[in-house]
């Protein structure tokens, strides 16, 4: 198969030129962004085009605020350590155990991992029955934008941006579902309400997944 690679760009270009916030509708689903570090604008951003009302988490009152949550992208071993330092590792885990919709993305989806394909061992969230590879490919001068077909999602291919991406090196559970791939390798899988992509929806404008998740955190808020 050949490699992935579309297209290449420098940081910060796609935050260019873009458009005021839109105010969410009445009724619109909390979906909060974990603004600990990393990529947290974009997605306040991408969730109120969708017409949630996004907000910054980061404490355990504001988790107990919302009805979803988002891990952005940055860098996992950081975020992972600040969850611990602000009290909000168990919060989380409790609140996906009691079937909060949860998205990870990038560095999120690492820490939703159950496992991590690397000895040295860091704090993780987990619950998400896969085993995962940290910068799978390569460093960052490697990252790269491509188009990828995802299952459920209408309308062509998406186009997402890899970044110092991870991806899944093994599912450990049937109910894992695989919902697109990169060479071979799972890059979005769905276990129940979680949802973890390896790469980052919230910079290229394709806002398809973002709109998924905000349409699957509705039933469990009525
Ligand atoms: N490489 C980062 C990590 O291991 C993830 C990169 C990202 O989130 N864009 O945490």
């Amino acid at each position: 198969m050949s490699a992935p690679t579309t297209a290449r760009w420098t940081p910060g270009e796609r935050l260019a030129g873009r458009a005021p916030l839109p105010d969410a509708p009445e009724g619109a689903p909390v979906v909060g962004v974990l603004a600990l570090q990393g990529d947290v604008l974009e997605h306040l951003r991408a969730l109120r085009r969708c017409g949630a009302l996004a907000t910054e988490v980061r404490t355990a009152a504001g988790l107990a605020q919302v009805d979803a949550l988002v891990l952005p992208g940055g860098e996992s071993t950081t975020i992972g350590k600040l969850l611990e330092r602000f009290e909000l590792m168990q919060p989380i885990r409790d609140r996906i155990a009691a079937g909060m919709p949860t998205f990870g993305t990038c560095a999120g989806m690492i820490l939703l991992s159950d496992e991590l394909e690397q000895d040295r061992p860091q704090p993780l969230i987990g619950g998400l029955h896969v085993r995962t590879r940290r910068n799978a490919y390569g460093r960052q001068l490697d990252s790269f934008d491509t188009r990828i077909e995802v299952a459920g999602i209408d309308g062509g291919p998406m186009d997402v941006a890899f970044i110092r991406a991870p991806r899944v090196e093994q599912v450990l559970a049937d109910e894992v579902e695989v919902l697109a791939e990169v060479e071979g390798f799972p890059v979005i899988v769905r276990q129940d309400r979680l949802l973890a992509a390896a790469f980052h929806p919230e910079v290229t404008g394709d806002d398809r997944l973002h709109a998924a998740f905000v349409a699957s955190v509705l039933p469990a808020t009525l």
